[in-house]
């Protein structure tokens, strides 16, 4: 196996894969694979409450909260929320912490008003802003964050209180990698190809409120409501990735749950971080300290020419995906849930080694 760091699609627990692959032409002797039964029948009805289940108990979801199975990427969520959410004369307030921040807002511009409530552009996107910073408007529709710039290496450790005004969490890079308190939120969304399983679909996990009473307007796909009242069966779903993602659970589950993964995930990112910051300036780290993120690693080196030998040496290693976004140029680690410790141990080894070579 490849030492995976590929910052989406992601990497997949083995066990994951391979119990997968046991059930793949014959699931539970129903003589077909998953992906040819009817989304209709007990079996795949089993595999979508089992998914919904163990991601409220892994969560900790109230119970007035709906959790959705969706398609068309956590993008999709970019125009939705807006749509189902933005009212009239109550501008919509967003968190702009860089490229992915960045989408959700022209999105929403589409649909109504909306206000920045804090943005680190001044910074080139390489922090979040503290608390004290994000001023939202009292009349705001919602205040909308992105948990972890997946691009830049930025996470939020905490996160604001907004009394009456939902907060909506984009978590698409770090959903389940930590425990989250998540009555603070009005919505949580999460594209699953990262921390949850394969592409193909989304999670929202909504308070049931804020699933209701949606625009007339908006067509029945576009509609919070129509999924959540179908227990997100209202069409054919994307039935494979639901099922993977119910798998990913249990796996997560099985390795003692949500704290356990993040003690795992700063274990493993610390190896890293601790690689860029004992290196005397070798290898610098893009995010400021306070805001980096433990699930994507961006570092530079003192030349392009230096990262471009540093990938293709790696690559020669078996290492996949640390060539950095081309917006930020540089190396990115992306070192999800399922990404195990003996890479991450691999990789600073790696790094050590360079260094020794070239510096
Ligand atoms: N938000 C964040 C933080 C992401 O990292 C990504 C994808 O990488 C997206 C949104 C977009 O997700 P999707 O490709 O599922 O639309």
């Amino acid at each position: 196996r490849a030492y995976n760091f590929n910052a989406g699609p992601a990497a997949i627990p083995l066990e994951v894969l391979q119990q997968a692959q046991e059930q793949f032409v014959d699931y539970h002797g129903a003589g077909m694979s998953i992906m040819e039964m009817s989304h209709r029948s007990a079996l795949y009805e089993d595999v979508n409450n089992e998914a919904q289940s163990l991601m409220r108990e892994l969560f900790g979801i109230p119970n007035n909260y709906k959790v959705m199975f969706l398609q068309g990427g956590a993008s999709t969520q970019f125009a939705m929320l807006p749509m189902n959410l933005l009212r009239e004369g109550q501008p919509a307030a967003y968190v702009h912490t860089g490229a992915w921040a960045d989408k959700a807002i022209k999105e929403a511009k589409l649909i109504g008003e909306t206000v920045i409530a804090a943005s680190t552009a001044d910074d080139k996107f390489m922090r979040v802003p503290s608390l004290s910073e994000i001023v939202v408007p009292a009349n705001a529709s919602y205040l909308h964050l992105t948990s972890n710039e997946t691009i830049g290496g930025t996470q939020f450790q905490e996160f604001p209180d907004t009394g009456n005004i939902p907060l909506i969490a984009d978590m698409s890079s770090d959903i389940l990698s930590r425990p989250v308190d998540v009555s603070k939120f009005g919505v949580i969304y999460a594209g699953a190809q990262k921390n949850l399983g394969p592409s193909g679909v989304t999670v929202v996990i909504m308070r049931e409120d804020l699933a209701q009473g949606s625009p007339k307007s908006i067509p029945a796909m576009f509609r919070y409501e129509t999924h959540a009242k179908a227990k997100s069966l209202y069409n054919t779903p994307p039935s494979f990735s639901v099922y993977m993602v119910s798998l990913v659970l249990k796996w997560i589950k099985a390795k003692g749950g949500v704290a356990q993964m993040e003690q795992y995930n700063r274990d493993k990112t610390k190896l890293i971080y601790d690689a860029i910051d004992g290196s005397g300036g070798f290898y610098k780290g893009c995010a400021d300290a306070k805001s980096r993120s433990v699930m994507n690693i961006t570092f530079r080196l003192g030349s392009e020419e230096l990262e471009n030998q540093f990938v293709k040496e790696s690559e020669q290693q078996g290492f996949v995906g640390l060539k950095g976004h081309r917006d930020v140029g540089g190396l990115r680690a992306s070192t999800y849930n399922a990404v195990p410790l003996e890479s991450c141990q691999a990789l600073a080894q790696f790094m050590k080694d360079f260094q020794q070579r070239n510096g």
